[in-house]
C-alpha cells in the first residue's frame, strides 16, 4: 500500500520502468540496457517508423525489381540446409505466397517465428522459380497467430528491435503491448510541461496527446501533431540551453572596453601587400563594435576557404595589444600553430609588437622563458596549441581570443582558453562551412560574422576525379607543372582505425614517386608521427619553394597556406568526406595561377563516394558543399554532436524541421528574457525537465 501510494505521487521520470505491468525483471533488464530506466524514458521511446496499412501490397500486385511492404501470415517457417543454409519463411496473404530468405541470423531467426503469426517484410521483391521472394527483408511480427492484435488502426508503429530485445519479448509487437500497458497505467498522469501561452502560439498539441498519439496514433493527422510537439519540444529544450548560456555570457560581465583604433593597426593595414576586402572590412568593423562595447565579444567569424579569416583576426588581435591586452590564438594543429606564428609575425615586423610561440614540443628551458613573458605581460600576442590551455599558463591581462578552426575545439576548451582572462573578448573561426541556417543551432550563442566573398583575383581550381588506372597521366601532368615552376600537393589519406597502415601507404609511395616519377626533382613528405623539428623544417621548405611536391598525408588540411603550389592530388579521394575535400581543395588556388584539383578514386567506389567526387567536380561554394555533405551524412555525423556538447535529438531533426527550430529558439529565448532563472511557477515544469535532462550540459553555464 504504501509502495503504491508513493509510486502515485512520484513523476513519471522517477518510477522505475518494472512498474509498467507486464514488465518483469528479464524485460526491465533488457530496456536497462538501452537506457529506458524509468516510465518517463518508456514513453519517450519512439518508433523507429511506422506501417502505414494504405502502403501495404497485395501478394499478387508485387513487381519484382520494387521495394515494396507486404502483410501476411506464416505459413512455414524453416531452415532449408545445403551448400549454403537459409532460412525461409513462406507468408501469405490471401492473393499470393511469398518467400523471405535468409543467409545468417539461422541460430535466432526460427525462433522469432510460428506459424500463424502475423508479419510485416519490407524489402526488394525478386523471383525464385515461381514465388516471390525477399532477400533479407526488414520484418516486423505484428501479432501472434492465437493472440488479438493490441492495435489494429491503420498505422502501425515499428520499434527499434535487436537480438537481445527480441530475447527478451521486445519486438515491436512487444513493444507495443508494454506501451499499450504503460499508457493505460499512466497516460493519465503525463503533466504538460509548456505555458498554455507558448502552446496557443506555436500550435502544440498537450504532451499527453503527443505521446499517447506518437505510440498509437488514431490517424495521420494526429501522428503528425504528436510528432510535431515532441520535435518542438526538443528544439525548446536545446535552445532554452543555449539562451541561457548567452544569458550567463552577457550577464553580469562586464567586458573589456577597447578605446581605440591606433597607429599600429593603421599602419599594419596600409602595409599588407593587398588591399582588404569589402567582406574583411566588414567584419572588422563588426568586431570593432564589439571590441568597444561593454559587452565581451562572442562572434563566430565564419568564412570559406582562403578568403583570408586570419588577417582579419590578426587586426583584431593588434586593436587588443595597442590597448594594451595580450591575445592568443589557438590553432588545432603544431603546423597551423607554426605557420601562424611566422606569419603573424612576419606581417608584424617592425611594429614593435612581441608574438611568442607555445606549442608541446618546445624544451623545459624554452617553454619556461615563454611562461615568465606571458605572465609578466612582455608577450603580447601568443600563438598556440592546447599547449595554451594548461595549467600554469598564466596571462597578465589576456584581452582577446581567437579560436582558429572552432570545428577542431569543443566548446570545453573554448572556455577554457577564456578562463585565462577576466572576460575577454572571444572570437572563434571556423572555414567549415556551416549552412547559414543551421549555424543558429550550433552557434545559437555566438554572433555570426560572414566573410561571403574570396579576394580578387583568384581564379577558381579546375576540379576532376580520375580512376586509379590514370595515375600514370595524372603524375605526368604533376611533373611538367611542376618543371613550369609551380608546387604541388599528393594528399594520402589517415584514418584512425587504419592509421598504421595507410602510414605506410604514404610513405613507400613517396619513396616511389621520388625514385621514379618524380625523379629529379625534389620531393618531401610530411606526416603526423613526424618529430615537430622534422616537420617544421619540410613546410618551411615547401613554402620557400625549395621542397617541390609535399606528399602528405591529411596533416595538411587545416589552413596551409603556400600560393605558388597549384596542384592537389588527392590518391584514395573516394575515402574522405565532402568537407575534408573541400578543405583540402582550398590549399591550391591561393595565387594568381590557374590551379588543379585531381581526385583519384580507387575501386570499390560507392554511389556515395560518387556523388561527393561528382559535387567536388561541380561546385567550389563551401555552403553548397556543405548541404550536400549533411544530405548524405545526416546532421549528428555532420556535427558530431558530441564533441559539440549538444544533446543528441530523437526525434526532431535540425535540417527537416528547420521552420519548427526557429520558433522553439524564438520561444525559449523569449523565455529567458522575461524569467532567467525560470523561478516563476507556471516555468517549474519546465525547470525541472531542463534540470533533470540537461544538467551534464550546465557545466559551461552555471545556472543561477
Ligand atoms: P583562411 O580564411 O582560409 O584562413 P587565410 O587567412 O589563410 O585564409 O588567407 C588565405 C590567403 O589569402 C593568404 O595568403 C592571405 O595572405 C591572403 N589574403 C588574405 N586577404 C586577402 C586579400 N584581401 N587580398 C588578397 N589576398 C588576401
Ligand atoms: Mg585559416
Amino acid at each position: 500500500m504504501q509502495k503504491r501510494s508513493n509510486t502515485q505521487q512520484r513523476p513519471l521520470s522517477e518510477i522505475p520502468v518494472a512498474a509498467v505491468p507486464g514488465v518483469g525483471t528479464t524485460k526491465a533488464k533488457a530496456l536497462r540496457k538501452i537506457g529506458v530506466e524509468t516510465v518517463e524514458d518508456l514513453l519517450y521511446y519512439f518508433p523507429r517508423r511506422y506501417l502505414d496499412r494504405s502502403d501495404i501490397r497485395a501478394i499478387k500486385d508485387l513487381e519484382v525489381g520494387t521495394d515494396a511492404t507486404v502483410v501476411g501470415r506464416v505459413v512455414s517457417a524453416q531452415i532449408q540446409r545445403g551448400r549454403r543454409s537459409r532460412f525461409v519463411l513462406t507468408l501469405s496473404d490471401g492473393t499470393g505466397f511469398l518467400q523471405c530468405v535468409w543467409f545468417h541470423g539461422l541460430q535466432f531467426l526460427p525462433k522469432a517465428f510460428n506459424k500463424g503469426d502475423q508479419v510485416a517484410v519490407s524489402g526488394r521483391v525478386g523471383m525464385f522459380g515461381h514465388f516471390f521472394q525477399m532477400t533479407h527483408p526488414e520484418f516486423d511480427r505484428l501479432s501472434a497467430a492465437n493472440g488479438t492484435p493490441v492495435h489494429t488502426s491503420k498505422i502501425i508503429p515499428l520499434y527499434p528491435s535487436s537480438q537481445a530485445l527480441d530475447r527478451a519479448q521486445l519486438d515491436s509487437r512487444g513493444f507495443r503491448r508494454t506501451l499499450h500497458a504503460c499508457l493505460t497505467t499512466f497516460g493519465a498522469r503525463i503533466v504538460e510541461t509548456l505555458p498554455d501561452e507558448i502552446r496557443k502560439r506555436q500550435k502544440l498539441t498537450t504532451l499527453r496527446y503527443a505521446l499517447q498519439n506518437v505510440h498509437f496514433p488514431e490517424s495521420a493527422e494526429a501522428l503528425r501533431h504528436a510528432r510535431r510537439r515532441l520535435k518542438f519540444d526538443e528544439l525548446f529544450y536545446l535552445e532554452l540551453l543555449l539562451a541561457l548560456r548567452r544569458k550567463v555570457l552577457e550577464r553580469g560581465q562586464k567586458g573589456l572596453v577597447l578605446r581605440q583604433v591606433g597607429e599600429k593597426t593603421r599602419e599594419l593595414v596600409s602595409r599588407l601587400p593587398f588591399e582588404l576586402t569589402p567582406a574583411q572590412r566588414r567584419v572588422l568593423r563588426e568586431i570593432y563594435a564589439d571590441m568597444r562595447s561593454d559587452r565581451p565579444m562572442h562572434r563566430l567569424l565564419q568564412g570559406d576557404v582562403g578568403s583570408g579569416k586570419t588577417v582579419v583576426a590578426l587586426v583584431a588581435m593588434l586593436m587588443a595589444v595597442e590597448n594594451g591586452y595580450q591575445a592568443a590564438i589557438m590553432a588545432p594543429t603544431e603546423i597551423l600553430a607554426e605557420q601562424h606564428f611566422l606569419n603573424i609575425r612576419s606581417f608584424l615586423q617592425e611594429l614593435d609588437v612581441r608574438v611568442r610561440l607555445l606549442i608541446g614540443g618546445q624544451s623545459a628551458a624554452e617553454r619556461r622563458e615563454i611562461l615568465e613573458e606571458v605572465a609578466s605581460g612582455e608577450a603580447d600576442i601568443v600563438v598556440g596549441t592546447h599547449a595554451l590551455i594548461q595549467e600554469g599558463v598564466t596571462f597578465a591581462k589576456l584581452g582577446l581570443v581567437v579560436i582558429d578552426e572552432q570545428h577542431r575545439f569543443g566548446v570545453v576548451q573554448r572556455r577554457l582558453l577564456q578562463e585565462k582572462g577576466p572576460n575577454p573578448d572571444v572570437l572563434v573561426m571556423t572555414a567549415t562551412p556551416i549552412p547559414r541556417t543551421l549555424s543558429l543551432t550550433l552557434y545559437g550563442d555566438l554572433d555570426v560574422s560572414v566573410i561571403d566573398e574570396l579576394p580578387a583575383g583568384r581564379k577558381k581550381v579546375r576540379t576532376v576525379w580520375r580512376p586509379a588506372e590514370k595515375r600514370g597521366a595524372i603524375y605526368n601532368f604533376v611533373r611538367d607543372e611542376v618543371r613550369k615552376g609551380r608546387q604541388a600537393y599528393i594528399v594520402f589519406p589517415l584514418v584512425e582505425e587504419s592509421e598504421k597502415s595507410d602510414l605506410k601507404a604514404a610513405t613507400e609511395s613517396y619513396e616511389r614517386m621520388k625514385e621514379s616519377v618524380f625523379r629529379g626533382l625534389r620531393v618531401g613528405l610530411l606526416h603526423g608521427r613526424m618529430p615537430n623539428a622534422e616537420k617544421e623544417a619540410v613546410m618551411r621548405a615547401f613554402k620557400s619553394g625549395e621542397v617541390q611536391i609535399l606528399v602528405s598525408t591529411t596533416v595538411i588540411e587545416v589552413g596551409v597556406d603556400v600560393p605558388n603550389a597549384t596542384v592537389m592530388v588527392i590518391e584514395h579521394a573516394e575515402r574522405f568526406g565532402l568537407t575534408q575535400l573541400h578543405q583540402l581543395r582550398g590549399r591550391v588556388g591561393r595565387g594568381g595561377e590557374q590551379s588543379y584539383c585531381i581526385l583519384v578514386a580507387y575501386e570499390p567506389i560507392s554511389d556515395e563516394a560518387k556523388q561527393r567526387l561528382e559535387t567536388m567536380v561541380k561546385t567550389s561554394d563551401g555552403f553548397k558543399i556543405a548541404e550536400v555533405d549533411l544530405r548524405l551524412r545526416g546532421p549528428g555525423e555532420f556535427f558530431g554532436t558530441r564533441q559539440h556538447g549538444f544533446p543528441a535529438l530523437r526525434i526532431a531533426d535540425v535540417v527537416h524541421d528547420y521552420g519548427l527550430l526557429v520558433k522553439a529558439r524564438e520561444e525559449a529565448f523569449r523565455l529567458i528574457e522575461q524569467d532567467p532563472h525560470l523561478t516563476a511557477p507556471e516555468h517549474q515544469r519546465i525547470r525541472d525537465h531542463f534540470l533533470r535532462h540537461y544538467r551534464e550540459r550546465l557545466d559551461f553555464v552555471k545556472v543561477a
